[in-house]
């Protein structure tokens, strides 16, 4: 059960009726995100695998990081590691995530939380769970997104937003069946916490069983919808979807979603993210952690990163496993 949820939706804001003029988006292309590891080790779906990078534009690359119930002394984090040239969104649907950089930067996010971490001309950070949840285990799951900067943008000072559960806009279908989260972006005139650096958006939409969400979207913008759990169908053909699959969608005004009639016990309907954004439309040259524009300027971020130039591990770093009880 997602952590950022309403006991009444009818008393938030509602997301108004298409009109009778509005295209439906069709389907393009449906594909299912292989399952994977990542960092130390912990499970993730790769929701973007196998798709073009011009579908996918301004978004490049996109974990569910479970959903994972762990035992004590079983979660993980990633090492240290760098980034140039984009942004990671950290979205935290259950559980607890830290972070801290090279900069001195860090914080907590959990349950609903998000953090927006502009890397730009590069740093280094590390992602990990906090001791106490290491040593309790229990429910950890999220998405981890990475959305693309401009070559004017790419050379930015690293920075973060940390954005908490309450912050984001919570609306409604007309009938009450759905319960959208606008992490970040506009619908209806409803904004999401933070201003992004270019026109995007990301909602999180629980759709509760035989409900459907007709969502109107800019037609500017491209379409995605990632199933992170549950079953349903998509566009005017109510073509069918479920858990791990990823949904590119053509030209349109308005994205339909339907939840299942029938959905697993343990699910309150069908939950999917529906990312949205301006085209860049530049060329992308990306290797690891590292999206430039050209060949070169991947290959001068390898170089700056060998010669410390993206910054250092703090010397206050203290890895788990040192403290004692703990395992990594
Ligand atoms: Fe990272």
């Amino acid at each position: 059960m997602p952590a950022i949820t309403v006991a009444d939706v009818t008393t938030l804001a509602r997301v108004p009726e298409p009109g009778p003029t509005d295209l439906d988006r069709r389907v393009r292309s449906v594909t299912t995100a292989p399952v994977g590891y990542e960092g130390e080790g912990f499970p993730v779906r790769r929701a973007f695998a196998g798709v073009d990078l011009r579908d996918l534009d301004p978004f490049l690359h996109m974990d569910q990081m479970g959903e994972v119930e762990y035992a004590p002394g079983e979660p993980k984090g990633t090492p240290w590691h760098p980034h140039r040239g984009f942004e990671t969104v950290t979205y935290i649907i259950d559980g607890t995530f830290e972070h801290m950089d090279s900069h001195g930067g860090g914080g907590t996010i959990s349950d609903g939380d998000t953090q927006w971490m502009t890397a730009g001309s590069g740093l280094l950070h590390i992602e990990r769970p906090p001791e106490a949840l290491v040593a309790s285990g229990g429910l950890f799951h999220g998405l981890q997104l990475w959305v693309n900067l401009p070559r004017a943008e790419k050379w930015v000072e690293p920075k973060y937003q940390d954005l908490r559960a309450a912050e984001a806009a919570l609306l409604t279908s007309p009938d009450g069946g759905a319960l959208i989260r606008v992490i970040a972006g506009e619908l209806a005139g409803h904004a999401g916490p933070r201003s992004t650096r270019t026109p995007m958006a990301m909602m999180h939409a629980t759709i509760s069983p035989g409900a459907q969400l007709r969502l109107p979207w800019r037609r500017d913008f491209n379409a995605l919808v990632y199933v992170m759990s549950g079953a349903g169908s998509i566009g005017p053909d109510a073509q069918p979807i479920e858990t791990g699959q990823l949904v590119v969608l053509g030209p349109g005004d308005v994205i339909t979603v339907n939840g299942a009639n029938h959905q697993e016990s343990r699910l309150a309907g069908l939950d999917v993210v529906i990312l949205g954004g301006l085209p860049i439309q530049e060329p992308v040259a990306w290797a690891g952690p590292f999206v430039m524009n050209t060949k070169a300027e991947v290959m001068a971020a390898f170089e700056d990163y060998q010669k410390g130039k993206l910054g250092v591990i703090p010397a206050t770093y203290v890895p788990h496993g040192s403290l004692g009880g703990a395992t990594s």
